[in-house]
């Protein structure tokens, strides 16, 4: 599949933190999608950031996020991890999102966007079921007609989510071709897409796919390092930290939490993913470690794939990391070694759930655990401050940590 945005580079990228004209960060991104997309991509290739940037639009889109998601949300100072591990250390709260996660920062912003651009009818992918539910939420919200493709085996695995979206109001429908999970989910989204063109927008979950979601759902989700900033400097007096840290599924928290410091490089950056079993166990999702260049879900980035380019089935013990790629702007601060990847174990993930919510009082998501796992294996000193973006609840992961931790 050829790159279909593809043009003479008439822009070289300023900051790390944005890809070139044609979606590219160093040699990640663009758009690799088939022809009859090209016309919806292009649509919101063209009107992306005119709308977006737009006083009309910013003003609607801060109001949501204040009195609908409930920002900001609070930086915290944890005081006994803090002990714990010798260091400052701040969580920024996006597990008190309206939702329980980061993931309706991005919804929010792309309904607003599909309303501006005339659409009357959202459709989106989900594989546990959290953006599933942030894209039904806020369809119900603007009335908008929403469809999720959701694997057949997922809709058995997440029946409360499931639950959730229909109660918002979602027509939920199973993707029966191949594994049954996200990947072919994926792949009935898009031929729903190609079959409506006009009045059907994708709300992408991750910042993932072709140019322009990767950098869109950066922006929506940039709010979070936009206030980690204003608030470290309430608590420290400086704006930046000495160290970021995030999870990386397809890579939309880290994103949002790392976007204002990538620039800064005193700022350092932890991207924190998922060994399931063990790096080389065969049943993994460390992509930066496993993971070779190739073209997955309509962009250039590194991912999980045979020697003969098929996608090797990833695992992990937390449904959000448990992807085979990782997005295109984390492949470029990964490859030139502005970002560093920590690979996390299930084992150490469940270790740090059950310590975070005795430790804190905070029972965070499996997804988030491995961020915190990553604490261990930093080496920190006393008058390092650190922000941990807790990226969810852990309400979701309930059935898990009951059947895991023997509860
Ligand atoms: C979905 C999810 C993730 C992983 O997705 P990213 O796009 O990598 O952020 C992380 N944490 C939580 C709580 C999630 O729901």
């Amino acid at each position: 599949m050829t790159d279909l945005l593809d043009a003479p580079t008439t822009k070289t990228t300023i900051s790390q933190a944005q890809p070139d004209n044609n979606g590219y960060y160093g040699e990640f991104g663009g758009a690799y999608i088939p022809e009859m997309l090209y016309h919806n991509v292009e649509t919101l290739r063209k009107n992306y950031l005119k709308i977006t940037k737009s006083k009309a639009f910013q003003k609607e889109y801060k109001a949501l996020l204040r009195d609908f998601v409930g920002r900001p949300t609070p930086l915290y100072f944890a005081e006994r991890l803090s002990q714990h591990f010798g260091a400052q250390i701040y969580l920024k709260r996006e597990d008190l999102c309206h939702t329980g996660a980061h993931k309706v920062n991005n919804t929010v912003g792309q309904i607003l966007l599909a309303q501006r651009l005339g659409k009357k009818r959202i459709i989106a992918e989900t594989g546990a079921g959290q953006h599933g539910v942030a894209t039904a939420t806020v369809c119900a919200l603007k009335g908008i007609e929403c469809i999720v493709y959701m694997g057949a085996v997922d809709i058995k695995r997440q029946a409360p989510n499931v639950a959730r979206m229909k109660m918002l109001g979602a027509e939920v429908r199973p993707a029966t071709s191949g594994s049954q999970t996200l990947k072919d989910a994926t792949n009935e989204a898009i031929r729903d897409w190609i079959n409506n063109p006009e009045d059907t927008h994708y709300i992408i979950g991750s910042a993932i796919g072709p140019h322009p979601y990767p950098d869109m759902v950066t922006r929506f989700q940039s709010v979070i390092s936009e206030e980690i900033m204003k608030q470290l400097k309430e608590h420290t007096g400086s704006p930046n930290p000495d160290y970021v840290v995030a999870c990386v599924g397809g890579g939309s928290n880290a994103a949002g939490a790392f976007y204002h410091f990538i620039d800064t490089p005193s700022v350092k950056i932890i991207a924190v993913e998922a060994a399931g079993e063990g790096v080389h166990s065969g049943k993994s999702a460390a992509t930066s470690v496993l993971g070779t260049k190739g073209v997955i879900h309509g962009c250039r980035t590194i991912l999980m794939q045979t020697d003969d380019g098929q996608i090797v089935e990833p695992h992990s013990i937390s449904a959000g990391l448990d992807y085979p790629g990782i997005g295109p702007m984390h492949a470029h601060l990964i490859t030139t070694g502005r970002a560093q990847a920590i690979s996390i174990t299930d084992a150490d993930a469940l270790e740090f759930a059950t310590f975070v919510a005795r430790t804190e009082g905070i029972i965070p998501a499996l997804e988030s655990a491995h961020a915190f796992a990553a604490l261990k294996y930093m080496d920190l000193k006393k008058s390092d401050v650190v922000v941990v973006n807790l990226s969810g609840r852990g309400d979701k992961d309930l059935d898990t940590y009951m059947r895991s931790l023997n509860l």
